[in-house]
């Protein structure tokens, strides 16, 4: 996990790099993590990007409940936006994407191709908060092809391009974006998931966190899990119950880790944690 801390000054550099670096793209491949699309979207990178085609990856959807990942996929779909759902880890090729890019930059490809330009090559950079999965998919994408294009005019210093194929190259350092902070919520979720360094959140805070939104969200899932043990709207004493129970003795903090680590390795099911609104949820059920 890459270990930023963001300030303010940080945030600004990284602002001004990415800016620098979109204007030699054609298209923008914004990856977010499908279990906290909104809690993983860098808080300004729409507005970043608001004149440039995008293809938004919904990454880890591996680990994501199915049917919000396709929610939060039409959601996010428009003119300018491809939206794809991907498990970067586990495909080496990822033709959905290749695909995307594709579409994302079809009006590009017809321009270039009315002006006589023979294979015109579209140009793209991944972009996203870190941990979100973007070196992976870099790497998946370019493959074998390390082969640098070449220091072309309009490459940054030490930005390279890569060759993913005949028809597009990728920037060779994706941006990396800094995530919303302000709201506590999102940081709890990023904490749940993984995504931000354990030592600036307490376990049980987090497994609290969890137990909430399990108990709001999939409460089938949670009660099988708890199996004989009696949901307490008192979640502290529930927590201790669970301590209890699942052998930890009186060991709260030690229970709480091991807890987030089984709801991240999905034993109690695939789980997102960004609802698009509670409407949508009570729709559901
Ligand atoms: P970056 O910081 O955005 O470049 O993220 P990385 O590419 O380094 O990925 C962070 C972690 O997430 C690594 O442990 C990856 O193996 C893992 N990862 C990336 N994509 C996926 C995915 O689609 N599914 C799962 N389960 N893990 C993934």
């Amino acid at each position: 996990m890459q270990k930023i801390n963001w300030y303010p000054g940080h945030m600004n550099k990284a602002k001004n790099q990415i800016e620098e670096r979109l204007s030699l793209v054609d298209v923008v491949i914004e990856v977010l993590d499908a279990r906290v699309p909104e809690s993983s979207r860098n808080p300004v990178v729409a507005k970043l990007t608001e004149n440039k085609p995008k293809v938004i990856v919904l990454n880890k959807s591996d680990l994501a409940d199915p049917k919000l990942t396709k929610r939060w996929k039409n959601h996010y779909e428009n003119e300018t936006t491809v939206v794809v759902s991907l498990d970067s880890k586990h495909n080496s090729k990822l033709p959905e994407l290749l695909k995307a890019i594709k579409q994302a930059s079809a009006a590009k490809i017809e321009k270039l191709t009315q002006k006589g330009v023979v294979n015109p090559i579209i140009r793209a950079i991944c972009v996203g908060i870190p941990n979100c999965g973007k070196s992976t998919i870099l790497n998946r994408l370019v493959g074998k092809n390390v082969a640098v294009v070449g220091n072309k005019p309009g490459v940054t210093k030490n930005q390279n391009w890569l060759k993913v194929n005949q028809q597009i190259e990728l920037l060779d350092t994706p941006g990396i974006l800094w995530p919303k902070f302000e709201d506590p919520k999102v940081g709890m979720k990023l904490a749940a998931i993984g995504s931000i360094k354990e030592t600036v959140f307490q376990f049980d805070d987090v497994a609290l966190f969890l137990l909430d939104y399990l108990h709001a969200f999939y409460p089938k899932q949670l009660d099988k899990y708890l199996n004989t043990i009696e949901f307490d709207d008192n979640l502290p004493d529930l927590l201790m119950s669970m301590t209890q129970k699942f052998g930890f003795r009186e060991d709260y903090d030690r229970y709480s880790y091991h807890f987030i680590q089984q709801v991240r390795k999905l034993k109690l099911g695939q789980f997102t944690f960004d609802f698009l609104t509670e409407v949508d949820h009570e729709n559901d059920n």
